[in-house]
């Protein structure tokens, strides 16, 4: 038997989104044990992603009710039939963007942060609520709660000697700032780099821009708070967000502006503020999510004088095996502080109060540290 109907185990609790723009309820779920090519996970950790808010307020579409959550680790306490890659006692981080192998993108193109099945766990139940009703996966993985049962693909072996706790943050704030850094920007030694939005992800694109060895880094945010946290990750400037930010980072910059702008906020203002504050011929990559509303401006003649780029970027354009055991030798080497991007550890229960401090724009990563 596989899928939401397996045989029930005992229930665990989690964090559900009953409808679009409801209020979160830490309840109690029923989980199936894992059918064929599943695997079930007893979660260590799960951090608290800006993404999380943009599925509860429906900036990004989802099916609900669906338990939230997609930045996980923790260890698989059982596998399915026919799983042959993991084995129970793995300790492993959740894939949100799982990639099948054989579209286009991941096939032919090799790029497999573009997968056209990577949602495809989004859209069938996984557990049931103890009313019986059917609950959704977010983002495949469901990680705001104790257990989790995730296809076998979603998983990742951890690499030995990350804190299980603090490895969580690889599955999506750090796998993606440190793409956008290394894969997408791909910034030099020597170069400027701005940063807009210091939450999880920027906080992760400030270190590895840090380690890219790029000279001046100017991070940029709406809260006076993350100053502290933005120049510990390795920012050398610290700007208050404003309607003069692009004026403010090209005097910083001799006039010219920076090399290269990492815009992780998602917002029309602060995308066009990426844009402008990068010097000609530059490269501006927007990692934020913003919403359909959201409609950035450029005439024709600045597109063709400023010769600058401006891309998108999904996951970081990251290929999580390729990625992680150069991220683990910077975080066992000491290069990649993971714990510098976590502002709170919360409980299950502490995630709405989570939700409310991202709003108001305040703290940079809670992370949800389970007992034992
Ligand atoms: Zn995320
Ligand atoms: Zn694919």
């Amino acid at each position: 038997m596989s899928g939401i109907d397996g045989t029930p185990t005992e229930s665990v609790r989690a964090v559900v989104l009953p409808a679009v723009g409801a209020p979160l309820r830490v309840t109690r779920i029923r989980l199936p044990r894992p059918g064929p090519g599943r695997v079930r996970v007893r979660l260590a950790a799960a951090g608290v992603c800006h993404s999380d808010l943009s599925l509860a307020n429906g900036t990004l579409a989802h099916p609900v009710p669906a338990v939230l959550g997609h930045e996980g680790a923790g260890t698989v306490t059982e596998v399915g039939e026919g799983v042959e890659s993991i084995r129970p006692g793995q300790r492993v981080i959740l894939n949100w963007a799982p990639s099948c192998g054989r579209c286009h993108f991941c096939a032919v193109l090799a790029e497999p942060w573009l997968c056209a099945e990577a949602n495809a766990g989004t859209t069938t139940p996984y557990a049931r609520d103890e009313d019986g009703g059917e609950l959704y996966p977010g983002l495949t993985v469901a990680a705001f709660a104790e257990e989790t049962v995730v296809p076998e693909h979603a998983v990742l072996p951890l690499p030995d000697g990350i804190p299980p706790a603090e490895a969580a943050l690889l599955g999506c704030a750090v796998l993606t700032g440190w793409g956008a850094v290394h894969h997408n920007a791909r910034v030099r030694e020597g170069e400027s780099v701005l940063v807009i939005g210091v939450g999880g992800v920027g906080l992760a694109v400030l270190q590895a821009a840090r380690i890219a060895g790029a000279s001046r880094i100017v991070a940029v945010d709406v809260s006076e708070g993350k100053e502290p946290l933005a120049r510990a990750a390795g920012a050398t400037d610290f700007l208050l967000a404003s309607d003069r930010t692009a004026r403010e980072v090209r005097a910083l910059t001799g006039g010219l502006g920076v090399d290269v702008a990492i815009e992780c906020a998602g917002r029309a203002e602060t995308i066009r503020a990426a844009w402008s504050a990068t010097r000609r011929g530059g490269r501006a990559v927007v990692v934020g999510i913003g919403g359909k509303d959201q409609k950035v401006t450029f005439s024709a003649l600045e597109l063709f004088i400023t010769g600058r780029t401006l891309s998108g970027c999904v996951y970081g354009n990251s290929v999580p095996a390729r990625d992680l055991p150069v991220l683990a030798e910077h975080v066992l080497a000491g290069r990649f502080d993971l714990s510098a991007l976590v502002t709170d550890r919360i409980a299950l229960d502490g995630v709405p109060d989570a939700f409310e401090a991202m709003l108001a724009g305040r703290g940079g990563r809670a992370l949800v540290v389970h007992d034992g």
